[in-house]
Formats: structure tokens, C-alpha cells, sequence
């Protein structure tokens, strides 16, 4: 029995809502599209592999294989185990964050006050998309985090920052399932800094046919 939030029928497109999220799984050999159809809104993307969740996707892995921190099509994407779980086809905006990491509810208080205690978080829809599984907090980590049309910027003077997300009203990223995993997204709700310039808008995924 699957734990997913919901159940992805290859070519109907469905929708994360603003600040939203969503758990399916993917066989391998599928491909999947994320869009933002109004642009400039980041996804939070985490993934296991399905016959053993200790498994789950690492940045440190792949940026390890692919010697770059700028992840984009024709790249592989490894897993803790450092073996192939996705494969990006084609990535219309080009900016993804590829350090790992997270927003939550401590980390945005530490970086902007009382104002996020209770604030929705990109860990917090992260652990609810996968709670159908019987995982948790701890069955995921800052490494497994891709961060899709997301623009951090490492500058030259040792400044890193969140700035503003570059993706156009449509864009999108295909990526092909190399094995078959549990799938969770955060569409990122942080209105504190520049990730998705300042107002939550919806992404909307589907499975190619
Ligand atoms: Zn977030």
C-alpha cells in the first residue's frame, strides 16, 4: 500500500498549491516535468529510493560525480549510496540550488526573528508529504534536498545569499526516474527572503506519457 499523499496518473498534470506539497511515486524509466506557471517559485524536492528508503538522494554525491555545485540538464543526480537516480532532460530556467538544505522553522528564526515561529517551512511540508511512509524528521537530511529553480549566489567575497528565483512564467524541468523511488515536494512558503520573490505561486507536475 502506498503511503503517498497522491497518486500521479502519467499525462494528467496535476497542481501544488501556493506553500503546498505532495508525495507520489515514480518507476523507473518515467519522466517527470515540474513547471512554474507563473514563474520564480522554488521547489523543495527530496526523493528515496522506494525498495529501501535509506536510500534518498544526495547533493554531496552528485556534485562529487558531476564536479559542479550548478546541476542542470544533461546531469545525473546520485544517491547517498552514490548510484543514479535521476537523470535531468531538459531545465528551461537553468538555476537550481545544489548545496542541500532546507528552510525550517529554527533556521528562520535564527535568520529573521520571532516573526517565523509557527510559519509554514519547506521541513515541516517535507515531513507531512512522507508521514503516509511512517517516516519523519530524521528520515531525511539537509543533503537529499534539491533545490529546484532555486538562485543562491556564492559571491567571489565569500557572500552566500538567497536571491531572487530567475524562472519565466512556464518554465520547467524534466527529470527521468532511474529507479524507483517515493518522490516529496515542498512548494517553498518562505515570504522572508527573496527565494520566490516575495509571493507564493503554483507549481504543477505530471509524469509524461
Ligand atoms: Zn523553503
Amino acid at each position: 500500500m502506498s503511503g503517498a499523499s497522491a497518486v500521479l496518473e502519467p499525462g494528467i498534470p496535476v497542481v501544488i498549491a501556493p506553500g503546498g506539497y505532495i508525495s507520489f511515486e515514480i518507476e523507473t524509466g518515467q519522466r517527470l516535468r515540474l513547471a512554474q506557471p507563473e514563474g520564480e517559485q522554488v521547489a523543495d524536492f527530496i526523493s528515496f529510493n522506494r525498495d529501501d528508503v535509506r536510500e534518498l538522494l544526495s547533493m554531496h554525491s552528485s556534485r562529487a560525480v558531476n564536479l559542479s555545485w550548478r546541476f542542470t540538464a544533461p546531469d545525473t543526480l546520485y544517491s547517498n549510496r552514490t548510484r543514479e537516480m535521476w537523470k535531468i532532460e531538459e531545465d528551461l530556467t537553468r538555476e537550481n540550488y545544489c548545496g542541500g538544505g532546507f528552510c525550517s522553522e529554527h533556521l528562520n528564526i535564527a535568520r529573521y526573528g520571532k516573526a517565523a515561529k509557527g510559519a509554514s517551512n519547506c521541513q515541516s511540508n517535507l515531513e507531512a508529504a512522507i508521514r503516509g511512509y511512517g517516516m519523519d524528521r530524521w528520515s531525511f537530511n539537509t543533503d537529499a534536498c534539491f533545490n529546484i529553480f532555486m538562485t543562491v549566489a556564492y559571491d567571489a567575497d565569500g557572500k552566500w545569499e538567497i536571491r531572487a528565483p530567475k524562472g519565466k512564467p512556464g518554465d520547467h524541468i524534466v527529470m527521468s526516474a532511474l529507479m524507483p523511488q517515493i518522490v516529496a515536494i515542498s512548494n517553498c512558503p518562505v515570504l522572508f527572503n527573496a527565494c520566490n520573490n516575495f509571493r507564493l505561486k503554483p507549481l504543477t507536475l505530471e509524469i509524461l506519457k
